[in-house]
């Protein structure tokens, strides 16, 4: 459009002020780091010695070196819960990345060796110490200033332990890994020096990239990945080698070794002659996604280059580690977590995601340093857009992840946009935006970080380019690339670049979405079509004008009126072809393309008037999803629902990873169904039947079915529903009612009638990361009816009466912080109900019920040998209910006393204690099926006491019953790391009282 146009005309000139003839950035003058590491993987140790050379290349003077040492980082107390959610939302048993000791890396010694290159007769021991804000800074105090031009060299003495945990230093399953661990000099500009705090959860970093030489001696069977060539080995005696590396700009120095490492390379020839080295270093059993790894990269460097210029480094290795999330830049190396290269071979297209935007970190982070403690978004914002920008262009707009083999097709996919939006809209839902920019801690989790960072920082890149117009944008960022390689870009050079080559002002862009959480909300609000201009003589034939006036009114309801296009869907196509600008304006704006006028109205609406061609399909505003949109269902004419009927129907097909984000879903088919979780009214049973389903991201989700009910052994049909972020941004309303009409089909049984419903309101307190479970902290109102559904009592004292129906209203509260949610190693679970209302016993009376329930996980702190890891869990249950001639409550089933079943026994007043004992059979293995689409990961065996007893008019049903058991728990993974859960079988007697053995199967440990 003409906008546009303008735009263009005028950034070509300032393109050219901006990248000059110059290539990348002066080298000379960056940090240089020569390295000399002895990498002992038998005793889990690195030496460092290291010396560095830094120049102030600043007008302020300094009498400090400061360094960041991470690996000197222990982890607050008061952060280890948070620290565990972190690790459970990656799907990682806390224990196995959290290190309780850290302090792994001690300083020796640092002394002073040079002066602006000149080597001092004799080096001199410097005093150093850390930060007293910043255990992981060092400062260290020179003998002389050194002033701007000036250099100094100091030798640096290191030692590094490796944990056995998971991460970016330590050790796991035969990997050794020494990432972002070696001292760095700190970011030192005219304010002076800028030390930032490690943050476990993401990364932190802000310093210049350095001219790295290293020498790694470590033993002979260990192959090395690491972010330079290597120049030449040599073998040292007692089966040693030492490895000289080629000389190395970069970011940081990463170095990973194993023994079980097989490498594979690839050589990609790029069009402008460069040639790049890829290399992949993983285990054998993981070729598959080795190779294909590397195909991935070897596809996206090419694009990188076109639209960044060449490639950083000549070489850039994938290397495979543990470190619990899923891939990790480094300068010249990606890890790539070990899940991922266990994933089913059909998720290539997660693969494709992942490794495609670590490799886009190569030029944003590596090449483009920036401040990662303050400004995330500016790595991670530019290297998520560009990757989608690089996948829309590779396979077309949301892309499926999954790639199920033929006639499997209609299996629940991923696909890309929805991948990327379902997070989003949670914290949109919420209320929970948080700025692009902002210091990590302030993003409070990673979640956080992701909206915050990634999902709005990758849009600011969008909007950038969808004002600048393609070409410009791309001339822009190329620009930028060469001006800051080897600096560091801050959202204050961005704004400036961007003023420059504009000539416009951009504070109200970086004030709202750089800096501000505003969004908007356009939407189509109306459209009106004139009758088609045709000549009544010709209205038979079809090849005549068919030419449509069209007025459209569209509305943005939001913090912000960002500008914006109306794209028309023409009859046949599949984009949005035609296309007009929507901006505010005083004067209405007359354009010749398609006669369009666009005037503002009083309302504050924009109307655009305009003809096109013929009718058009489909009619949308902001059509590529360029801006962060409050609702991007109303940004459409017509609503174009998904629908799909599948021949099997579960869970997997009603959640925001395979669903779309910007529309209602409707599902229909066979059905598995139920709830995972406890209730306080009544707790779904597993269902099996037929369900129409209907789903909106963050919005609704809730269907009907007919079913069998396998607990009550009877056919019902039913309804429930979920109401999310409404009315308030953490209330949720939800429903459920379910009516037999056919069954039971087993004599035990309670009535002929088995009707269900109830109704709940609740406040989130603390949402979760599963998605199977409701959140972990929240209180909620309900109401509930339902008839008795528990089996005839078979041990009865005289008086006790069977309710017939029981309504209530009341309060129920729920902590859950067991950690991991799937398998917890810790913590512990508070749930109290009260209520009231009516029951039917022989006559209709007042009710009211109580419960409570507390328990608590440990994992033995000691070393167990064979057994360490053991977890003890405890658990206290207590209930009550008024008239106490009732038989309300159970004691028996497999989640409560699991000696007996739900006929044993049954009161008005019930107490139950459990302990057990979860003892480790197997652990961390991967026991795959169905091409590692499932997995058992750790086999427990369960050791438990169940104790209880329940009363009717105050006297105890049998005296207190005990009950002992065992049971297997398997500790399963679906998509590697997409989501977890334990499944259960358990056998129990009660000791004290001759009824049969009772066996259980669920999901979940029982408490
Ligand atoms: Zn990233």
């Amino acid at each position: 459009m003409k906008m546009r146009r303008g735009l263009l005309l005028l950034s070509a000139c300032f393109a050219i002020l901006l990248t000059g003839s110059r290539g990348w950035a002066d080298t000379s003058k960056l940090p240089q780091y020569d390295l000399n590491l002895t990498l002992d993987t038998a005793k889990h140790k690195a030496d460092i010695r290291l010396l560095v050379t830094w120049t102030n290349t600043h007008t302020r003077p300094t009498k400090e070196l400061v360094f960041n040492f991470y690996p000197h980082y222990r982890i607050p107390k008061g952060d280890l819960l948070h620290l565990a959610k972190t690790l459970e939302l990656l799907r990682l048993n806390p224990s196995d990345g959290i290190d309780l000791h850290g302090r792994h890396g001690t300083l020796d010694r640092i002394s002073h060796v040079a002066s602006n290159g000149k080597t001092l007769t004799a080096s001199t021991p410097l005093s150093f110490r850390f930060a007293n804000d910043n255990p992981t800074a060092i400062i260290v105090d020179l003998p002389v200033e050194v002033g701007p031009g000036d250099s100094v060299t100091v030798d640096v003495e290191a030692t590094i332990r490796l944990p056995n945990k998971q991460g970016r230093w330590g050790h796991w399953q035969g990997v050794s890994f020494l990432t972002n661990a070696l001292p760095v000099v700190a970011y030192y500009d005219d304010v002076g020096w800028h030390a930032v705090p490690f943050i476990p959860w993401h990364q932190p970093w802000w310093n210049e990239a350095g001219q790295f030489k290293a020498i790694i001696r470590l033993p002979v069977e260990q192959k090395l990945a690491c972010s330079a060539p290597v120049q030449s080995e040599i073998r040292l005696a007692n089966n040693w080698k030492q490895i000289t590396t080629e000389s190395f700009i970069g970011r940081d120095f990463a170095i990973l070794a194993s023994a079980d490492y097989v490498e594979h390379t690839l050589a990609v020839p790029l069009p402008n002659g460069q040639e790049i080295t890829l290399k992949c270093l993983a285990f054998p059993k993981h070729d598959f996604y080795a190779k294909e790894i590397l195909r991935i990269a070897s596809e996206a460097i090419p694009v990188y280059a076109k639209w960044f210029g060449a490639v950083p480094n000549a070489q850039i290795t994938y290397a495979e580690s543990f470190f619990g999330w899923n891939g990790n830049e480094c300068a010249g190396l990606v890890m790539i977590d070990e899940r991922v290269f266990g994933m089913p071979h059909l998720a290539t297209g997660y693969v494709e995601y992942l490794v495609s935007h670590e490799t886009c970190h190569q030029w944003w982070y590596n090449l483009i340093g920036t401040n990662g403690y303050g400004e995330t978004f500016m790595d991670e914002g530019a290297a998520t857009y560009f990757t989608h920008r690089l996948l829309d262009r590779k396979h077309g707009k949301n892309n499926k992840m999954l790639n199920w083999p033929s006639g499997a097709g209609w299996l629940p996919n991923i696909n890309r946009e929805n991948y990327r939006n379902s997070s989003l809209y949670g914290a949109i839902r919420r209320n929970e935006m948080p700025a692009a920019a902002g210091d990590l801690p302030g993003f409070n989790h990673l979640v956080g970080l992701f909206s915050g960072a990634y999902d709005r920082g990758s849009k600011i890149f969008g909007m950038i380019e969808d004002r600048l117009g393609e070409d410009a944008f791309l001339d822009f960022t190329k620009g930028l690339v060469q001006k800051y390689s080897w600096k560091v870009f801050q959202a204050a050079n961005l704004k400036a670049e961007l003023e420059a080559y504009t000539g416009q002002k951009w504070d109200d862009f970086f004030d709202r979405w750089v800096y501000g959480k505003g969004i908007t909300d356009w939407q189509v609000e109306s459209v009106k079509l004139e009758s088609p201009q045709q000549p009544k003589a010709f209205s038979h034939s079809t090849a005549i004008n068919t030419r449509q006036r069209v007025s459209v009114i569209v509305r943005q309801t939001a913090d912000y009126n960002e500008p914006t296009t109306l794209g028309f869907r023409m009859p046949g196509d599949k984009e949005y072809s035609i296309r007009v600008p929507v901006v505010h304006q005083g004067q209405p704006l007359k354009l010749d393309e398609h006669e369009t006028v666009i005037e503002t109205l009083r309302d504050g609406s924009i109307r655009i008037d305009l003809t096109l061609p013929a009718k058009p399909e489909q009619i949308s505003i902001d059509p590529d999803r360029v801006l962060l949109d409050k609702n991007p269902a109303n940004n459409v004419w017509k609503a174009e629902p998904r629908f799909s009927v599948v021949p099997l129907y579960t869970t997997l097909n009603e959640n925001d990873l395979t669903t779309d984000y910007d529309r209602w879903n409707f599902g229909l088919g066979p059905w598995i169904g139920g709830a995972l979780y406890p209730d306080p009214w009544y707790t779904r049973s597993t269902m099996l039947g037929a369900r129409a389903g209907v789903y909106r991201t963050q919005i609704y989700s809730g269907g009907l079915y007919a079913a069998y009910r396998s607990d009550v052994r009877d056919v019902v049909i039913g309804a429930d529903g979920l109401w999310d972020h409404w009315p308030l941004p953490k209330t949720q309303l939800g429903f459920s009612v379910e009516q037999r009409v056919a069954g039971p089909f087993s004599g035990n049984s309670g009535r002929d009638t088995a009707t269900r419903a109830g109704l709940f309101s609740r406040y989130v307190f603390q949402y979760g990361s599963s998605f199977y479970l409701p959140p972990l902290h929240y209180a909620e109102v309900f109401s509930t009816y339902q008839d008795n559904f528990l089996p005839f009592a078979r041990e009865r004292v005289a008086g006790a009466v069977r309710p017939d129906w029981t309504y209530l209203s009341g309060l129920h509260y729920r902590l859950n912080l067991y950690t991991p949610y799937w398998d917890p190693e810790c913590g512990v679970w508070v749930d109290a109900t009260y209520g009231s209302g009516v029951t039917q016993l022989e006559q209709k009376a007042g009710l009211h019920q109580l419960r409570g329930e507390l328990a608590a996980v440990k994992k033995l702190p000691w070393n167990l040998g064979p057994l360490t890891g053991t977890r003890v869990a405890g658990r206290f249950v207590a209930q009550g209910a008024f008239p106490q001639r009732g038989e309300f409550f159970a004691l028996g089933g497999g989640t409560l006393f699991r000696g007996y079943d739900l006929g044993q026994r049954q009161g008005s007043v019930l107490w139950v204690a459990n302990a057990e004992l979860r003892l480790p059979l197997v652990r961390d293995v991967e026991w795959d099926m169905l091409d590692h689409t499932a997995g058992a990961r750790n086999l427990w065996l369960a050791m438990f006491y169940d104790v209880g007893d329940v009363y009717t008019n105050g006297r105890s049903i049998g005296g207190v019953s005990h009950a002992l058991g065992a049971g297997i728990r398997m500790d399963t993974a679906l998509f590697s790391f997409i989501e977890r859960v334990t499944l259960r079988f358990d056998v129990a007697k009660t000791i004290n009282e001759n009824t049969p053995f009772q066996f259980w199967f669920g999901v979940q440990h029982p408490f």
